[in-house]
């Protein structure tokens, strides 16, 4: 297929923001599209390896900018003027491709198959003269390219599409291609519902689009049968939030598996036929290296031939032996160098809290309590290395609050109220589990520094540094990174606070941006502890930015005399 044909769609797709529009265009592509160009799905979504793979293009701004001024003959300078102005690279190639070849005429004979060729090529060039291989690779791209291909060759390079399609909508599409139901009765609704859920779960067990696509052409059975497979990350289970162990039990029913909510990150481990122990983060990232002893542990003290294990990784400190907040380890998961040095500094233990697959098996469709009692049987518990999650079995309130207060004491978040015969629902969000932590509290705080993101959050400010005042003086209490919406349209986003905090800027350094304290945000937390880090003294755990309250200055915000307070409430 020629790779025109494509941005043709993407074009559609851009100039749609409604969702039923997008899934129309995409459903009427996806027809058309033949069995041996099912891959080209992937690139619905601007990538060219499945979800679940390691591999990615991870080119640098900077590269992409070098590889246009290569085939452009427009200087990196000037690109990055263009830049500035249009916010948006992918557009930036468009423009100037425009300009330089307005006379020339396009043989228009870029073909899919070239775009992933050479895309595929990009994360496998290692060692010497490898930028210069990647910078060749692109530009011959671009070069053959019409101003709208090269616009998406550069946002497909950037990992940054741009045309709104998410999982969500690469589902409904699927839905719509292969299962139409002809009236709109309930029963055509109920059904389209149950294939909704199907695709999904197919895919939340597969994290893979091409393979889902292939099985709904087949039917229905073959997307019954996606099967999870060690070696793969899947969508782990996510758990509802109740306010009260009361509710818990009214959601979960009695009695109720109850363990510790550890705050740490989400470890999925898996053991393959060939004895490879794989570690996966959440977002599907293979983290394994990262975890040389974890893969030691899982080793040592885990029974059986293969397997899949949903687990918590915890940091601990090495001399109190007392659990640590998740921003204190969180640097292990990115850290590809001096693992070694990192693994001693700040070691993890994996709690171990649900089993998927065991021997060529899948649990999934199990009660919770068989791979409960599954999991303490093969597991040998080592304490601060791996071990099943602390939990008891109860039907009693008194029994679970108890619980509950010795794990709070313990410096943990909260718990988990997980129901007996619950199967475990990959990639949803479902009552099968409640999480249970103790009200929020919130305070009005200035921002006072911001940090530009990385990665797809590059170009846009995403952690800030909030302060308290003390009389005239503005006291730094914490950093907040989450809470805001990756896009505008769902929300206070990241975009929204960079727009604002650009004109307040003050100095840069390296991504680090100080700003005139002028931006108040509601920022929400769950307690505070005492801290050496911060110029107040303290630091907000579990911060979250709520709100946008531009109707205060700085002169409105929280005091120090009122967070004092506060702490000494608890
Ligand atoms: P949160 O920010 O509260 O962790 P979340 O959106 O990341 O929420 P939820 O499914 O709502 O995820 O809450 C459960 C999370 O808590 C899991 O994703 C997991 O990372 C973590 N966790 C810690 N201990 C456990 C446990 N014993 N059982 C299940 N999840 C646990």
């Amino acid at each position: 297929m020629k790779y025109a044909e494509l941005c043709q769609i993407y074009e559609e797709l851009e100039k749609n923001p409604s969702r039923l529009k997008k899934v129309e265009i995409l459903s009427e592509f996806m027809k058309k599209l033949k069995r041996e160009d099912t891959e080209i799905i992937y690139l619905l979504k601007g990538k060219v390896f499945p979800d679940y793979s390691e591999k990615e293009i991870g080119i640098s701004e900077k590269l992409v900018i070098k590889a246009l001024a290569k085939s452009s003959g427009v200087s990196d300078k000037e690109i990055v003027n263009v830049w500035k102005k249009l916010g948006d690279l992918g557009k930036v190639a468009e423009s100037i491709m425009e300009k330089k070849k307005q006379n020339t005429l396009f043989s228009n004979s870029l073909t899919i198959q070239k775009i992933f060729e050479n895309f595929k090529k990009l994360p496998e060039l290692e060692g010497k003269g490898t930028v210069e291989k990647k910078l060749s690779l692109i530009a011959e791209l671009l070069t053959s390219a019409s101003p709208t291909e090269s616009k998406y060759i550069m946002r497909t390079l950037l990992e940054d599409l741009r045309i709104g399609v998410a999982d969500g909508t690469l589902r409904d599409a699927i839905v719509k291609t292969f299962f139409k139901f002809e009236k709109e009765t309930e029963t055509d609704k109920e059904n389209t519902k149950k294939i909704t859920e199907l695709v999904q779960e197919s895919y939340d067990i597969s994290t893979d689009w091409r393979l889902v696509f292939e099985n709904a052409i087949k039917g229905t059975n073959y997307l019954e049968k996606t099967m999870l497979k060690p070696g793969k990350p899947l969508k782990v289970m996510l758990y509802l939030k109740e306010a009260t162990i009361e509710d818990g039990f009214t959601r979960v029913g009695k009695p109720a598996l109850i363990d510790y909510k550890y705050d740490g990150f989400r470890m999925v481990i898996t053991k393959d036929e060939d004895c490879e122990i794989n570690i996966f983060t959440r977002r599907l990232d293979n983290v394994t290296k990262q975890f040389p002893e974890v893969k030691e542990y899982v080793e040592k003290f885990v029974e059986g031939k293969t397997f899949m294990l949903d687990s918590e990784a915890v940091g601990y400190d090495i001399k109190t032996k007392k659990y640590k907040p998740f921003q204190e380890i969180s640097q292990r998961i990115k850290r590809k160098y001096d693992i070694e040095k990192i693994q001693k500094e700040l070691p993890v233990e994996v709690n171990v809290f649900d089993i998927l697959y065991y021997d060529g098996e899948s649990l999934i469709k199990k009660p919770f309590i068989e791979r409960r009692k599954l999991l303490e049987k093969i597991i040998k518990k080592q304490p601060f290395k791996i071990r099943p999650s602390q939990a008891i079995i109860t039907d009693n309130i008194d029994e679970a609050k108890k619980f509950y207060k010795k794990v709070l004491e313990s410096g943990e978040e909260g718990i988990m109220m997980k129901n007996l015969q619950a199967p475990y629902k990959p990639g949803a969000r479902v009552g099968y589990g409640v999480k249970i932590k103790p009200e929020d509290n919130e305070f009005d705080l200035v921002i006072i520094e911001a940090e530009y993101g990385t990665g797809k959050r590059a170009g846009w400010l995403t952690s800030y540094t909030v302060a308290c005042k003390d009389y005239e003086k503005l006291l730094e209490i914490g950093k907040v990174s989450t809470g805001l919406k990756e896009k505008e349209e769902e929300g206070l986003s990241f975009m929204e606070l960079t727009k604002k905090l650009k004109p307040l800027k003050i100095s840069e350094t390296g991504r680090s941006v100080k700003v005139k304290p002028e931006l108040v945000v509601t920022v929400v937390y769950q307690n505070i502890q005492k801290s050496p880090t911060y110029s107040s003294g303290y630091a907000l755990r579990f911060p979250r930015i709520t709100r946008l309250r531009e109707d205060r200055s700085s002169k409105d915000i929280a005091t120090l005399e009122e967070i004092r307070k506060e702490v000494e409430k608890k």
